[in-house]
Order: structure tokens, then sequence, then C-alpha cells
């Protein structure tokens, strides 16, 4: 590698079956005419399905090219701190159906959940399999349209609330009263399959006949989760139950929340811009047919609700707002920049990965001029300095590590 060089970047996407059709085709510029589910697109060098780099050489996976030159692409600074890894992982997500409700470990619990289940010989591609690597997992993100989550449980009051209010749900309000909202939850995800299709039964019953139609509305959700999950032998999904404790936020365009260690959330619909520690493990508390470790799960879960934290970021100059966290692992911004406005970046003491969402820009480094549409991507290495010229309105999303 040459250094003081910027490279373009290609990220792979995800099929996963809950993603949306559109968003992702059109931002690479790809027809998808098969009506393929494009997920995610991942930016990033994790192991599972790192990106690939542009260079001098042709295309070469970005992980194998941080292995062969760790210390000029890294620095030194995020070599001591994370050792020879890109500590985030980015991605533009666009979800269709919703995912999983989930929740994701702190580092110390995913060291020794990880420690553990290698101990007790489950191959690391099992799909009883919970921690995948020793690391948490963070998350924040912008929404880039409406976006509709669930996002930490609500406040005790509004819970008892809402439970007063679903006639189905009444046998859990004398749970509640006694043993609170954590009390609750536990009883929720180890309730005998039966208990829990004689509340959800003649709940969907009931929504069926309703026909809810506003995506603020928890019973839109239900409903919709009643179908899109549909369990063997009439069987419904637990999961449900978390629609109704959890926050249910509808992000605008620029909005972001955090996911930090233990709070459960899922995401409903939208299309986002998702930044986050180099992980997968995740815990899932229901809407999915993957493995669900419900001991594991109700360890890491916090259960102090309170009402959902939205930002909107920290315009930090003329060009660039940061959606700041307490994640020592990686910082999203968003840069604006109108025709003929630049951007210059001194020599970023962290790798970079910048991802342009709409417009046209050049980029020139210490050696050229890069030209960049929109969809396309780049990687500038530490200690590179870049200055990026807008040609049409521009935004583009910036992923490093602060420092
Ligand atoms: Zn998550």
């Amino acid at each position: 590698m040459r250094e003081g060089q910027i490279y373009q970047l290609k990220g792979v996407v995800q099929h996963y079956s809950w993603g949306g059709y559109d968003y992702i085709p059109h931002l690479l510029g790809r027809k998808n005419e098969d009506k393929i589910p494009h997920a995610e697109l991942w930016l990033g060098a994790h192991p599972k399905s790192s990106s690939y780099i542009v260079t001098e050489n042709g295309e070469d996976r970005l992980d194998r090219f941080i292995q062969t030159f760790p210390h000029n692409v890294l620095g030194q600074k995020v070599i001591s701190r994370f050792k020879e890894n890109l500590p985030y992982l980015f991605k533009v997500l666009d979800a269709r159906n919703m995912l999983s409700i989930q929740v994701h470990p702190t580092k110390k619990q995913a060291e020794e959940g990880f420690a553990r289940e290698n101990d007790s010989g489950i191959p690391i591609d099992a799909p009883h399999r919970s921690y995948n690597d020793t690391n948490h997992k963070p998350e924040v993100h912008v929404a880039l349209n409406d976006f509709w989550m669930l996002h930490a449980f609500r406040p005790a009051k509004d819970i008892e609330n809402i439970i007063k209010n679903i006639p189905e749900f009444r046998p859990l309000l004398s749970i509640f009263y006694a043993d609170g909202v954590e009390g609750l939850y536990k009883h929720i995800m180890r309730l005998p399959q039966e208990n829990v299709d004689s509340m959800l039964n003649p709940l969907v019953k009931r929504l069926r006949g309703e026909n809810p139609q506003h995506r603020d509305d928890p019973d839109f959700w239900a409903l919709k989760a009643f179908d899109d999950f549909p369990q063997p032998e009439n069987r419904r999904d637990r999961g449900i139950f978390s629609i109704y404790l959890l926050n249910l936020v509808h992000l605008q365009p620029g909005e972001s929340t955090f996911q930090d260690a233990g709070v459960l959330h899922a995401y409903l619909f939208g299309t986002t811009v998702e930044l986050m520690a180099n992980s997968d493990n995740v815990l899932r508390g229901g809407l999915t047919e993957k493995y669900i470790d419900i001991d594991e799960l109700l360890k890491t879960v916090k259960y102090e609700g309170h009402k959902p934290e939205k930002s909107i970021g920290e315009v930090i100059s003329y060009a660039e707002r940061v959606y700041k966290t307490p994640a020592i692992d990686f910082e999203l911004s968003k840069l604006t920049l109108f025709p003929g406005e630049a951007f210059q970046n001194a020599q970023s003491k962290s790798p970079e990965i910048l991802l342009l969402l709409n417009g046209q820009i050049s980029v020139s480094d210490h050696f050229d001029s890069h030209a960049f549409d929109r969809g396309d991507t780049f990687f500038s290495p530490a200690c590179t300095s870049y200055k990026i010229t807008a040609l049409a309105n521009s935004t583009l999303f910036r992923a490093k590590v602060p420092f």
C-alpha cells in the first residue's frame, strides 16, 4: 500500500428475508427485477462478510488488507486499544419486515459467554450458539426515512396502563404489581406455551376484527407480527408481548437512537444507516425463527423503563453533524455539502469509511483525485489526509474511531 492514499470500498449485501427490494439496489445503481430482498449493505472487515478494497493490484478483501498492513491501515492508537482489528462495522439497513426482538451483551458478558460456549463444545456455526465472538455490540443509527422501532422498556406507569387497557393481558396485572417490570418480563418469557396462546389467541382474534392501520399504534405491529411469524401448530410468538411493553418509536429522517448493552430493541420498518462495534453477538427475545436462549437473554436485559431517547446529533462545523455516544469503538457523523463546498480531513488518527448517500464528489488525497457518485464508498487508512469537494448537493455518512 502507499501511505497517504484513499481507496474505493465495495460493500457486501446481505439478503436476509426481511430486507427491502428497492432502497439498497437503487443506492448501488443495480436492478432488482427478481425482487430479491436486500436487507443490509455491510461496510467493514467483519470476517463473516468483509468488504472489498480496490487497490493498484485489483480488489482485495479489507480484512486481508488490514492483516497485511495492520500498522499503516489502523494506526497505532487503534491497535493499542483494539489489537489488529477494525473496531466498527458500518451498515445501510432496509427493513421491509420486522427484525427479531434482541439485546446485545456487555464486553464482559461476551467474553464469558464465548468462553463458556467454547468449553461446552458448541461449534462456532451451530444454530444454538449465542456468542460468535468476544465483543460487545453497541449500535447507533440514523433514520433515512420514516422509521419504526421498539426501544427499551416503557416507564413502569405506562406499562401498567397498557396492561390494564388490554383485556387479554389481565392475568399479567397481578404479576406486574407483585414483581414489577423485571418480574413481568421474566414471567412472560418463561410462561408455558399454552398460557401464551390463551392470552394471544383472543388478542389476534380481536385485532383482526379491528384491523388497526396506524403505524404509531402497537396493535398494528402486533397484528403484523401474528401474520409474519406464524408458529407451528398455531402456537403464538411470545415476542408479541414486547411490542406493548417496549417504547414504540417513530423516527423522522435524520433522527437517531443508540442501543447500548442490555437495551431490548427491534427494528420494525424503514431504512437506516447504522454503526456498531465489530461483533455479531445477539440474544433474541422473539419474532424470529432463530435460537432463543432465555436464561442468557434474561441475564442481559436492563429492566429499568424510560422514555425513548432520540437524538438529531450535534453540529460541529458548517458541514458536519456528529451523533455522539458513549461507545469508544466508533463515531458516526453526517457531512452535508453544497456544490463547490469542500471538506478537509487532516490526518485522522483512525481509519475511516465514508459512504456517499447522495450527490457527486471528488476526493483528493496525497497522490490523486478520485470521482465518486451516489452509493460509492471510500476507505481512508489512519493518518491519511483527504479533501472532499462537492460537485452537486451531497450527503455523506462517515464512520471513524473517536480519539
Ligand atoms: Zn441490535
